[in-house]
């Protein structure tokens, strides 16, 4: 299977006339803003859509695209929908924990319809100041291991179960002022085995980040127990959700990741082979639409150790692109 589609992901602080420069020349189509995630998700993403509005911003965003780039944004946004001030007021909107108590750490309760639309208003708000962006969105929740609901009435839905019905949920909302909207699942932790009780809406599309893969052994190489796992993952997950428009998201440029997400950057070498073989063992399974995280490689990386060398990802793209 050929190629749609390719993006790289870096943070919006890392934006620069470089970075537009380099996915230009590499012909990657696609350049998305990625705010920092973790417990900092809330206030990164208030950070990037208030820099949203500055002129400045927007000048760099219109030379991406007057250079052919398409913009999207890709981010961890539960707890920014439903802020924890909120929590005073309707303690019930928020998760139980293992233990019976409602927190507001992470998410929310799946099972309350008031949540859910709130989540899915302040959801649609949020696209609508998204400059330039794409028809796909991606506003995925919060970032953790497991952090779902774990009431009466969500306890029958799985990690994987939750995620489906608050994404189907926003899905609907921003389709009444972009009825082109569609929106990502995100594979990537407790919800990388597919929802079995909840199916995804039409205009849902399958995102896979195998964060806990063997980032320096290919995918396909036999015997390697994270990466065998990983595969299972995605037959299972391409089954429920088709591959037509299933995205890769995986970790080969992120230098966030190998820095230990601690700044100053460590030095970065990509690795060219497991790159290459890792294009074609997902485009052999009918993945059409190959990212990758890129971050910490922006000026700071570069006035330390020289210019990002992340020609490989360009290189495997155009090789394996349909033409
Ligand atoms: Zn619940």
């Amino acid at each position: 299977m050929k190629l749609n589609t390719a993006s790289l992901l870096i943070h919006p602080e890392e934006l620069s006339r470089e970075w537009i420069d380099r996915c230009a020349e590499l012909g990657i189509p696609t350049l998305a803003l990625h705010p920092v995630g973790g417990v900092r998700a809330p206030m990164t993403m208030k950070l990037m859509l208030d820099r949203l509005e500055t002129p400045e911003y927007r000048l760099l965003l219109d030379e991406a695209a007057e250079k052919g780039l398409a913009i999207e944004y890709e981010m961890h946004a539960a707890r920014y929908f439903l802020p924890a001030r909120e929590f005073e007021k309707h303690p019930e909107w928020f998760r139980m924990d293992e233990n019976g108590a409602r927190v507001r750490d992470m998410n929310c309760c799946a099972s309350n319809e008031e949540a859910l639309d709130f989540i899915a208003g302040r959801a649609a708000e949020a696209a609508s100041r998204l400059y330039r962006s794409t028809h796909r969105y991606f506003f995925w929740l919060d970032d953790a291991h497991d952090a779902f609901c774990h009431c009466p009435h969500c306890a029958e839905y799985s990690s994987s179960d939750q995620q489906m019905i608050v994404m189907n949920r926003i899905l609907r909302e921003l389709r009444k002022t972009d009825p082109e909207a569609t929106l990502a699942y995100l594979a990537y932790y407790s919800t990388l085995t597919p929802p079995r009780r909840i199916k995804p809406d039409e205009g849902i599309f399958l995102e896979y980040a195998p964060i806990d893969r063997d980032h320096h052994t290919p995918l396909s190489q036999a015997g390697n127990e994270k990466n065998i796992s990983q595969s299972l993952y995605i037959r299972e997950l391409l089954q429920t959700f088709g591959a037509k428009n299933a995205k890769v998201l995986d970790y080969w440029l992120d230098n966030s990741l190998f820095s230990d997400w601690k700044k100053p950057p460590k030095p970065f070498v990509a690795d060219e082979k497991v790159i290459h073989a890792d294009f074609d063992y997902y485009s052999d399974l009918g993945f059409r639409d190959i990212s990758c995280f890129a971050c910490y490689l922006g000026a700071d990386y570069a006035a330390l150790h020289g210019n990002p060398d992340i020609k490989a990802f360009g290189d495997a793209y155009r090789r394996l692109k349909k033409r």
